[in-house]
């Protein structure tokens, strides 16, 4: 792994003492590199309290309240993230700096656990019940997703005057108080300088903030689709002119309007990080592009692979779509293919130009109009048409085992636990003109279509799938609860999903 913030560090127990304060209550969430637990101060096996308020460690095990200065010696309780650390030093002398700021949650302890290797650095702050920002499903809404752009920049520039620099910025880093009060949370820290740092060593991170605010976008923004993807390539070299340019767009920009689709990603349970990536694009009025792929090759290539594929994809059709008349939908079927076969040979290209083997699987749809879906596949990453309530699968897997129940060799239900269940016969970027499967669907008002890897499928059965999607018109909560079933099944891969609706009514459609 080629950073530390990479691995995925061994698990604690609930129950567990950590450190002299806290015990384990439980693991709240897994996250690319790190593990956040719940723990409580409740320490029946220690000599005695320590207040949180003055520090005093003399209080009595059952008092009520500090000896020192009265405050309440109730149980609290802490979030503690966990992570195997490069650079521990460097973020000892951040929690020292204790930096305050009213978006931000600084650390109240920090310390090394076990005081061997390998050496987990557990960072502890106060919990209230926050949720995680990895909790929640794309879009957000334009509001807030401007509030989570406005926070994220004056928090990147308040750490760099305090000499902080973050290796990142990302999903991980953010709890959620309501809908719309984002908390910075465990910055991953490489240096702790005692001058402020040049903000153009932000750079970076205001660009991996760029990325985070496009995620959250809806494709029916495509103005600020088009600012975020800008600054996530690189156009801004400080928050200041980040912040500068987004007042700017602020003001030439109407009000955004509630949305029809949603997208989600998870590193599940077992995976270390998470070389699944999803996107969606506007290619013109009326015509929309959404992406899943699952990448492979290990040793970072598989996240770079999947990358490449949906942003290619995307901003390819958008560019060849930027003609007048609108393409026939015929035409955009040959844009659909050619697109497509684009993003294979680039990654071909980058792949020999790397000199390894990295791949991915893709599954795309473009709608047009609410009217008609184009579904392209390879590899084992699935499209689903959800009408009337039932679920159909769209595409067909490109992997032996779907060979095998082809032939009759294999019932769908042996394949599912198949020990080859993984090796795909296509892939994209694996040979340089691949095979692509494109499949035309006639939509239906109240259609819905699912694209998801096979960290669903793979867990969760088609017919609780389908429940899933029956229970909740919101395809936020549905992608949610896709991703909290895949959980429960194991977990064992990244999770990726995307849902479309299609409007039920011209109104719902208009609002
Ligand atoms: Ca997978």
């Amino acid at each position: 792994m080629a950073s530390g913030f990479r691995a995925r560090p061994p698990s604690l127990s609930a129950g567990q003492n950590l450190s002299d304060y806290y015990k384990v209550e439980g693991l709240l969430r897994v996250a690319e590199g790190r593990m956040f637990y719940l723990v409580n101060d409740n320490r029946r096996d220690r000599p005695s309290r320590r207040c949180w308020e003055c520090g005093d460690e003399n209080n009595l095990i059952d008092a009520p309240t500090c000896s020192a200065c009265s405050a309440s010696l109730a149980v609290r309780r802490f979030l503690v993230a966990v992570h195997i650390s490069a650079n521990p030093e460097a973020y000892f002398h951040f929690f020292q700096r204790q930096i305050t700021h009213r978006c931000f949650l600084s650390p109240c302890d920090a310390f090394l656990f076990p005081e061997d290797r390998p050496v987990l650095l557990c960072s502890v702050v106060p919990f209230h019940g926050e949720r995680f920002l990895l909790d929640e499903a794309a879009p957000m809404n334009i509001t807030a997703v401007l509030t989570l752009a406005q926070r994220g920049i004056a928090l990147i520039a308040h750490l760099a005057t305090q000499g902080i620099k973050l290796s990142t910025i990302n999903r991980a880093n953010f709890l959620l108080r309501g809908d719309d009060d984002f908390i910075l949370y465990d910055p991953a820290v490489i240096e702790a300088q005692e001058g402020p740092l040049p903000m153009e060593e932000c750079a970076k991170v205001v660009r991996d903030l760029g990325a985070l605010l496009r995620k959250y976008t809806s494709v029916e923004e495509r103005g600020w689709l088009d600012f975020f993807q800008g600054a996530e390539d690189g156009m801004y070299l400080t928050p200041g002119e980040f912040g500068q340019a987004l007042q700017a767009e602020y003001n030439r920009h109407p009000r955004g309007k509630s949305t029809l689709h949603a997208g989600m990603s998870d590193v599940g349970l077992i995976r270390q990080i998470n070389e699944d990536n999803w996107g969606w694009g506007r290619l013109a009025p009326g015509v929309d592009i959404f992406a899943v792929a699952d990448g492979m090759g290990g040793h970072e290539a598989g996240e770079i692979a999947s990358k490449l594929a949906v942003d290619t994809l995307v901003s390819e059709a958008a560019r060849r779509m930027n003609v007048s008349p609108r393409p026939s939908i015929d035409a955009i079927e040959n844009v659909l293919d050619e697109t497509f076969q684009g993003a294979n040979n680039r990654i071909k290209s980058t792949a020999e130009e790397r000199g390894n083997d990295m791949g991915t699987t893709l599954v795309c749809c473009i709608v047009v109009d609410d009217a008609v879906a184009l579904c392209a596949n390879v590899g084992d990453s699935r499209g689903y048409l959800i009408r009337g309530g039932q679920l159909h699968q769209i595409t067909r897997d490109h992997s032996l085992v779907q060979r095998m129940v082809e032939q009759n060799r294999l019932t769908p239900a042996e394949a599912r636990n198949h020990p080859h269940s993984n090796i795909l016969l296509r892939t994209v970027g694996t040979e340089r003109g691949v095979e692509i499967d494109i499949f035309r669907v006639e939509l239906e008002p109240g259609d819905r279509l699912l694209l998801c890897s096979d960290g669903l499928w793979g867990e969760v059965e088609d017919a609780e799938i389908e429940s899933i999607l029956n229970g909740s018109d919101s395809n936020r909560v549905v992608c949610r609860e896709l991703i909290r079933a895949a959980h429960h099944g194991g977990g064992k891969d990244n999770i990726s999903v995307v849902i479309i609706s299609v409007p039920s009514s011209p109104e719902e459609a208009a609002s």
